[in-house]
């Protein structure tokens, strides 16, 4: 008898999944912090002093093998990041690209041309949603769509961008926050990945991610915020942009409500699986057309 009501119970999951199709993701955060370290490699964060990451990753879910895309350049990544997709779909192949200037077209172009960002996708789940971008390298700006974020812009040096975030964060405190961080990547352009010089830098990143943690705990919401943290490509010698494992692994961390704590993810990571994460642990489903998927096993039940 029991096996036979195990049975139709199943059944009657199985249908039910037919029938009512995919449900939205439950909303885990009120708010998403998503901070990106250009060039900063798996290697290069073990090798530094890093104790304000090191407590987000004890606190939350990780792995130090997630994939950037090929090539390792600097825009394919930091497009299939927030895009969702890879360069086979958003065709930003290399770092000459731009919106009106490129040789393989976007797949699925959306509202501003090019493939949608999660930031755009965001924006039409929830128009009253307060979205900001802050960015260090200033070809970012031309991956994300001009009019949807609340707030986006350039700034000079890891530390006026990080001091301008804070500053957004303390004021606004929107329910996405991109913060991308450049002079790790200029650490290893100059002096090589993992040297003395590079480690110094990941060591101020640590530092920067500290004052923006500080300010969420100051505004009492860290219980709602949830972290997450990556990087476009690793680096070899004084490069990236070929074919190595060096410059391919990327680390990949998420801590915050609903997240599992000291987890270490056993699945493969890739970097557009940044965009269907975020937008999941904000209870928003991403667009069929996507190739990413959430990182479900970072995630608490
Ligand atoms: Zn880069």
């Amino acid at each position: 008898m029991l096996t036979r009501i195990l049975q139709l119970s199943a059944l009657v999951g199985m249908l039910g999944g037919l029938c009512l199709g995919q449900p939205s993701p439950r909303q885990r955060a009120t708010h998403v912090i998503v901070i990106g370290y250009d060039g900063l490699s798996p290697r290069g964060l073990a090798e530094a002093s890093t104790p304000n990451m090191d407590r987000l990753l004890a606190a939350g879910a990780s792995t130090m093998t997630a994939r950037a895309v090929m090539p390792t350049s600097s825009s394919s990544n930091w497009g299939s990041m927030i895009m969702g997709v890879g360069p086979e779909q958003h065709g930003i192949t290399s770092n000459e690209w731009q919106p009106d200037k490129y040789t393989i077209a976007p797949s699925v172009p959306g509202p501003a041309g090019f493939s949608e960002t999660m930031f755009s996708v965001l924006r039409r789940a929830r128009p009253s949603a307060h979205i900001a971008v802050f960015h260090d390298w200033k070809d970012f700006g031309r991956l994300v769509e001009p009019d949807v974020p609340n707030h986006i812009s350039h700034e000079m040096g890891p530390r006026l961008t990080m001091r301008k975030a804070v500053d957004y964060f303390k004021h606004h405190k929107p329910q996405l926050l991109f913060v991308h961080l450049d002079h790790i990547d200029t650490a290893g352009h100059r002096a090589g990945w993992h040297t003395d010089t590079y480690r110094e830098a990941v060591e101020l990143a640590d530092q920067l991610t500290g004052d923006l943690v500080k300010a969420v705990e100051e505004a009492g919401i860290m219980n709602q915020t949830a972290f997450l943290l990556t990087a476009d490509h690793g680096g070899i010698g004084t490069k990236h942009g070929g074919e190595t494992m060096e410059e391919l692994l990327i680390p990949w961390f998420v801590a915050g409500p609903g997240v599992a704590k000291g987890r270490k993810l056993s699945q493969p990571v890739n970097t557009y699986d940044t965009a269907c994460t975020t937008l999941a642990l904000l209870g928003v489903t991403p667009p069929s057309v996507w190739i990413c998927r959430p990182v479900a096993e970072a995630f608490a039940e």
